[in-house]
């Protein structure tokens, strides 16, 4: 159990974010969550996850591409034992016609505020004893597509900073890990499918299939609640030893 513990993840009022805030809290977790806007949408959520799992959950507005506001997240939730990075966006578009602007903000958010949030929590984490960095990098933090490199730039970075994170945490009770899934059916990918549906003339299933799973061997989506269930376990004792690496939760895209 993670009772008396405080999760704060970053990105969290959908998606993955949110997966692995549920399962935090059933773990026995006190939650943050966070995003950049403050909708009555994001704090009745927090209230309905309180309610439903019996531990304390805060929604705090941070957003992630500026790395004052990763920091204030963290000082503002005042303890953090278990740091989940996972605030994310993509852009796809050849390297020569990739948009600056999408450039900066893809590293800002995928990337430097996991730098940010981690600065500040590790003293907290110092200071309570123990303490869990886990970021969520992708199969794009060990593998590359054309298209996407900034995501993959920043993904790959990640990996990087929870290896370094690891090793400058390595004779304390602290591991850092990152978790790299492959497809996963969240909000934003459920939302894309109508259109390749109509784009390629093919049945929901071979989208999913044969456009989307094409890279991955289960051809099954991992689910929101494997990669919380993995972040959970990353928290556990038994977890102990297990300290700057990355688990894929992929159905084998990377044994490819
Ligand atoms: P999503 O769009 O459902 O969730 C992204 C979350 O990040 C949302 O809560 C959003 O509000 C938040 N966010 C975006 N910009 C932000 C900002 N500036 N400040 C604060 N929060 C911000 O997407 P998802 O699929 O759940 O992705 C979550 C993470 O998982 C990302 O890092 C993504 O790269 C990674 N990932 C996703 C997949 C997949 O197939 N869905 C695969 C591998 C890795």
């Amino acid at each position: 159990t993670l009772k008396g513990k405080t999760a704060v993840i970053t990105g969290s009022n959908s998606g993955i974010g949110l997966g692995i805030a549920w399962e935090m809290a059933r773990a026995g977790a006190d939650v943050v969550l966070n995003s950049f806007t403050d909708s009555a949408d994001d704090h009745a959520l927090a209230a309905r996850m309180a309610k439903e799992t019996g531990v304390s959950v805060r929604y705090i507005q941070a957003d992630m591409s500026k790395g004052t506001e990763c920091r204030t997240l963290i000082e503002k939730a005042g303890r953090c034992d278990i740091l989940i990075n996972n605030a994310g966006i993509q852009h796809v578009a050849a390297i020569d016609e990739f948009p600056t602007e999408k450039w900066d903000a893809i590293i800002a958010i995928n990337l430097t505020s996991a730098f940010h949030t981690t600065a500040v929590a590790l003293p907290m984490m110092r200071k309570s004893g123990w303490g869990r960095v886990i970021n969520i990098s992708s199969a794009h933090g060990l593998t590359a597509s054309p298209y996407k490199s900034a995501y993959i730039a920043a993904k790959h970075g990640v990996v990087g900073l929870t290896k370094t994170t690891a090793l400058e945490t390595a004779q304390e009770p602290i591991t850092a890990n990152a978790i790299c899934p492959g497809y996963v059916l969240t909000p934003l990918v459920e939302a894309q499918i109508p259109d390749t549906m109509k784009e390629y003339d093919m049945s929901r299933e071979d989208v999913i299939k044969n456009v989307m799973l094409t890279r991955q061997p289960s051809k099954e989506f991992a689910t929101v609640e494997q990669l919380g269930g993995t972040a959970v376990f990353l928290a556990s004792d038994a977890a102990a030893q297990i300290t700057g690496t990355t688990i894929s939760v992929d159905g084998g895209w990377t044994a490819l």
